[in-house]
């Protein structure tokens, strides 16, 4: 029998992973729909062949539903999660965890206390061919030990409700993740510089950042987070080794030559860039969730970047160094990474 899915928010990432759900990944339906607002949450329950609910709550508690995905606004994340993890179901839930450490680490100890895995973080680079690539190379020692990791997050350009904040808590999160999973080491420390700012860009934001974090081993991390660049949504890494230089690289496109120019289009598009690696992680969310438990990001990993994030804004305010301020990990969370 296919995993039943109830989906809580359909926006734009919830009506994308009902889609996935639906048409790309094998072995699930999405049976049971919720938004605040109800004609959205109609329109994608009737899309899906699904009923729509009033309530996250009566999502959850409908009793063939088999594991929830929270796709809503951030801040109501953790109430979901929670509902959730007491209902003994797996539950994807995109970025962030939760907005607040603290309600992370009330997740952190819900699951403790279940006994097994359910809860699932949509930290979707981590399902990318090109870092899984990167990741193997690094882990065999190709270059030895990682000293420095150089990255870029680059968007064309941002709507006006964007903040300077959300230059870590909505975009550099994933760097933050994909970092603390290549390295296999917690970020520890975060400043943020402030360059010249570009002025195609609105006046309320920073941007570009320079964020440079330090992990528990002494590796050092520059992020340019770059929200306005306009040419497209280009993100790299490079790790320097001991033994030599490892990169992420560029996605295959075919080169052109035209007009005595030979030329490669840069992605655009987030959607694109990642969207092979959006199907994998919700595929294996399906396949770890059908066996009644999650694999992959797990609510550690959701709580180590909120409070880098914390960290993260805080050192923008202030220009200081700021230290990351996190629990132990307890050793439920210890174990091979995905
Ligand atoms: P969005 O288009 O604004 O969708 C969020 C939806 O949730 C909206 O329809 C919203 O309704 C609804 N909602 C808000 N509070 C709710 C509640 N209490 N119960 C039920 N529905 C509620 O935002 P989005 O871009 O899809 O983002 C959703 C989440 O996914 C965010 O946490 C975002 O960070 C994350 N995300 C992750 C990635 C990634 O790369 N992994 C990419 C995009 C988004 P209203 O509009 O009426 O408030």
């Amino acid at each position: 029998m296919p995993l039943r899915v109830g989906v809580i928010g359909a926006g734009m990432i919830g009506q994308e992973h009902t889609r996935r759900l639906t048409t790309v990944v094998i072995g699930a339906e999405v049976v049971a729909v919720t938004d605040l607002a109800a004609d959205r949450a109609g329109l994608l329950a009737a899309e899906a062949g699904a009923r729509p609910h009033a309530s996250g709550a009566e999502v959850v508690a409908r009793p063939d539903v088999d594991a929830v995905l929270v796709t809503s606004w951030g801040p109501t994340h953790a109430e979901y999660v929670l509902a959730a993890v007491a209902a003994g179901k797996p539950v994807f839930c995109e970025k962030p965890l939760a907005t607040d450490a603290a309600d992370c680490l009330r997740i952190l100890q819900a699951e403790t206390a279940h006994g097994r895995r359910l809860v699932q973080v949509g930290f979707m680079r981590r399902y990318d061919d090109a870092y899984r690539r990167l990741k193997r190379l690094v882990d065999a020692g190709d270059i030895g030990a990682p000293l420095i990791v150089h990255c870029a997050h680059r968007n064309p350009t941002v709507p006006v409700s964007y903040t300077s904040e959300m230059a870590m808590l909505d975009t550099a999160i994933h760097e933050v993740d994909v970092l603390r999973w290549l390295l296999d080491e917690e970020i520890v420390s975060a400043q943020v510089l402030t360059p010249r700012p570009t002025r195609r860009r609105f006046d309320h934001l920073q941007d570009p950042q320079l964020m440079l974090f330090e992990t528990s081993g002494g590796v050092r991390v520059d992020v340019e987070v770059f929200v306005n660049c306009q040419y497209g949504y280009d993100i790299r890494c490079e790790v320097v080794g001991e033994t030599g230089v490892a990169r992420l690289p560029d996605p295959a496109r075919p080169a052109v030559r035209q007009d005595g120019r030979e030329g490669v289009a840069v992605v655009t598009d987030w959607r694109e860039r990642f969207g092979d690696a959006f199907d994998a992680e919700i595929q294996a969310w399906v396949d770890a969730a059908s066996a009644g438990t999650a694999t992959g990001p797990s609510a550690w990993d959701g709580y180590a970047a909120t409070a880098v994030g914390d960290a993260t804004v805080e050192a923008l305010k202030t220009g200081e160094t700021v230290p990351v301020d996190m629990e132990p990990r307890p050793s439920f969370y210890s174990g091979a990474q995905q």
